[in-house]
């Protein structure tokens, strides 16, 4: 896969000035120079392919082709709403989801949270989306919400089902589906306030197995789960 750079302007074919930390990377840090090939994207479901022009201090300036649609989505909505893990961690999970697929995910505020998200996340997270979406050939990027008390969460009218709370005890079934919504709880679990708060919603409350597992790995594993999709 070419190399690929973000952008949130509409693209579309002609001379398109490429600046900010995108235009960095390109340059300095890639080392593309005149006549190279690359990839534009914004998010639009298309890519752009395109040639370098002339590199300047702080800008690049790019002939664009004509868009090329690369549909690498799932083709079903998957929204992954969790409790955070600790900073990097927290990275770590957004980067994740990004590449399975996940196409909206939301910080949840639980009662037994250790780090409770501030709104300040939801940028932090973006660019975290952007940055795993150049690197696994996303051309739309995975929304991130505002971070959002569980109660009312839980009663969301729009998510898409089946909406599955992960939580850990004896007695649950397993996970295994397609698409849907995932809640998943912070490091000491929801409560059991939190949990039937959920069922009164409709949400059904599954494990993934007898091992405890962290924020992050939880997250990551039902997303694979509920984001199969056949290439
Ligand atoms: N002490 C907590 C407990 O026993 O519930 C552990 C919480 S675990 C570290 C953090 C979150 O990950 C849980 O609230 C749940 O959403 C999810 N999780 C971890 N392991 C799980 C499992 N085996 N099945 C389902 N959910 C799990």
């Amino acid at each position: 896969m070419a190399d690929r750079f973000f952008t949130p302007d509409p693209l579309g074919p002609g001379e398109y000035v490429l600046t900010g930390p995108e235009a960095h990377h390109l340059s300095a840090v890639r080392r593309f120079a005149e006549g190279d090939e690359v990839v534009l994207f914004n998010g639009d479901g298309h890519e752009y392919p395109a040639q370098v022009l002339s590199v300047g201090k702080k800008t690049v300036v790019l002939s664009v082709l004509a868009p090329v649609v690369a549909d690498r989505e799932l083709g079903f909505p998957l929204v992954v709403a969790s409790a955070l893990p600790k900073s990097d961690r927290a990275d770590f999970l957004v980067e994740k989801l990004t590449e399975l697929g996940a196409t909206r995910f939301v910080p949840l505020l639980t009662t037994r949270a250790v780090v409770q998200p501030k709104a300040s996340v939801v940028e932090k997270f973006e660019r975290a989306v952007i940055e795993a979406s150049k690197q696994c050939g996303r051309n739309r990027l995975m929304l991130v919400d505002p971070p959002q008390k569980w109660d009312d969460f839980v009663a969301r009218t729009d998510l898409p089902g089946p909406r599955v709370v992960l939580h850990t005890g004896p007695g649950l079934a397993h996970v295994g589906s397609r698409g849907g919504a995932i809640a998943v709880g912070p490091e000491g679990g929801f409560t059991p306030a939190e949990v039937d708060r959920a069922r009164e919603n409709g949400w059904l409350v599954l494990s993934l197995g007898t091992r405890i597992l962290r924020v992050e790995t939880a997250a990551i594993a039902a997303t694979a789960l509920l984001g199969e999709r056949p290439v």
